[in-house]
């Protein structure tokens, strides 16, 4: 074998990568040095000469590692943050090799490929319309933006308006509605495409976060011309999943368009047990996943589908002379995806579904509902301890004391003491400790760990 320049730093890195994984089920959960330590040990000025690539690749994976929360450990619940499979980061590691730009089918035959079977293979096991545009983007956030696009291209094209070639100005206007409890990147995908937040109506919101159907056809009744209506599966401080199925009957009485915010709850279509929580989904015209979180693949991957293929394409595709697109059957993503050029993060997802099959997904959804329920019932066993929301899928609210400073005092104990992560909200004007399951890894062993610590900590401040 002739040597190569890559051989000895890749080498190292593949060292550097095992120690890491090898550690990762039993460090400290949180970052062990602060932004200054980080700083003294990584800034300087950029030198005029450079260094040897093995001492910067030492000077990574011994210095600045110490800044990485452990988001893959099987013990961290903070946010809805999946781990990586071991096929998912093998795959990755592929990627970075190949160093492929996804962009269009004559650059990488392979990627275009890879990502037309994983597309069909989404389509499938979310049972969606086969006949779907699919984009593999960034994340859930990017998922919604190319969503929502499709969702302003279709509505004005159907009102007459081009809406790609003579923007907003003057276009009819399109009537916005979000659920209270929307995600935060749906007010952004609507900033990004020029409708504005102040232009979104809001609808109420039930206990468990859950838009009201009742409230939505009232509004609905009142409302003229072209209209979007974002619903959500997965609520991401509860999980819980909005009525789909009347949201659904709804806008199409309206003729609006409906998309499903499902960047984990999508997710529970992939499971037999779990399919119910989402029913009436496959009646909305778009819907935006996430890959990162819970099919476990690295960062970053998300999904958007949108059932229009047509208004997808026309609301994200590109022509250049110098582009050399196809004309045939090949798929070019750049049809499908706010980036021109890409990673081809396609191919993580299509080798972990193939790796898993649809049972194992299936299987991963379960396994991390049933650890969230685990935790829930040890945690609403204790004294002092209530659990906020109806645990219907991986996300679970604690709260301690039933007291705002106890409970921000516990979540920020459990960070520092570090068995596992986990991060705090506020649910209906109320202090909450969030737990989201999300990991392929995370073991009832874990989950029993996990919760002593959180009563330890409990207890403690509780004795004072
Ligand atoms: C995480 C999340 C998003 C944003 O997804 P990113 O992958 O971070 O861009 C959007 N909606 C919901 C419900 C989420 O949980």
């Amino acid at each position: 074998m002739t040597a190569t320049p890559f051989g000895p730093l890749l080498e190292r890195a593949h060292d550097h990568a095992f120690e890491y994984l090898r550690e990762l089920p039993d460090r400290h959960v949180d970052a062990s040095a602060t932004r200054d330590e980080l700083l003294a040990a990584l800034g300087a000025p950029l030198a005029a000469g450079g260094e040897a690539g093995e001492a910067v690749i030492d000077l990574l994976a011994t210095q600045a590692v110490r800044g990485t929360a452990a988001c893959s450990s099987p013990r961290y619940f903070g946010f809805v943050i999946g781990g990586a499979y071991p096929v998912a980061l093998a795959a990755d590691w592929l990627v970075s090799t190949w160093d492929q730009n996804a962009g269009i089918y004559v650059i990488s035959p392979l990627v275009a490929v890879v990502e037309e079977v994983a597309a069909g293979w989404l389509l499938d096991l979310f049972d969606l319309p086969r006949e779907s545009g699919v984009g593999f983007v960034t994340g859930c956030q990017m998922a919604n933006f190319t969503c929502l696009a499709a969702a302003r291209h279709g509505m004005l094209r159907r009102a007459g308006w081009d809406v790609e070639a003579d923007g907003l100005y003057g276009a009819p206007r399109v009537n916005i509605v979000a659920s209270a409890e929307a995600h935060i990147t749906i007010d952004v995908a609507l900033r990004y495409l020029g409708f504005g937040t102040r232009a979104i109506q809001r609808v109420e919101a039930d206990e468990q976060g859950r838009m009201r159907a009742d409230r939505l056809a009232g509004l609905m009744a009142s409302l003229e011309g072209p209209t979007i209506i974002c619903a959500q599966a997965g609520n991401v401080n509860t999980g819980a999943v909005d009525p789909l199925r009347e949201i659904g009957a709804i806008a199409q009485r309206h003729q609006a368009w409906l998309h499903v915010d499902g960047a984990f709850g999508l997710w529970a279509r992939a499971s037999h047990r779990h399919a119910a929580l989402a029913d009436g989904i496959e009646l909305a015209d778009s819907w935006a996943t996430d890959a990162h979180k819970w099919l476990n693949v690295p960062y970053d991957s998300g999904v958007a589908i949108v059932r229009h293929a047509q208004d997808h394409r026309a609301a994200m595709t590109s022509t250049a002379a110098y582009l050399i697109q196809t004309q045939g059957t090949e798929r070019d993503a750049v049809d499908w995806v706010p980036e021109f050029s890409r990673r081809a993060r396609g191919v993580p997802v299509y080798a972990t579904l193939r790796a898993l099959g649809r049972d194992g997904v299936g299987d991963l959804v379960d396994r991390c509902c049933a650890r969230a329920n685990q935790v829930a019932e040890i945690l609403s066993g204790e004294s002092g301890v209530r659990i906020l929301n109806d645990v219907v899928l991986n996300q679970v609210l604690v709260r301690f004391a039933d007291d705002e400073d106890t409970t921000r005092r516990v979540i920020a104990g459990v960070q520092q003491d570090g068995t596992c992560w986990l991060g705090g909200t506020t649910w209906h004007g109320r202090a909450a400790m969030r737990i989201s399951v999300s990991n392929w890894a995370t073991s009832e062993e874990d989950v029993a760990r996990s919760a002593d610590a959180i009563m330890k900590v409990f207890r403690a401040l509780q004795r004072g």
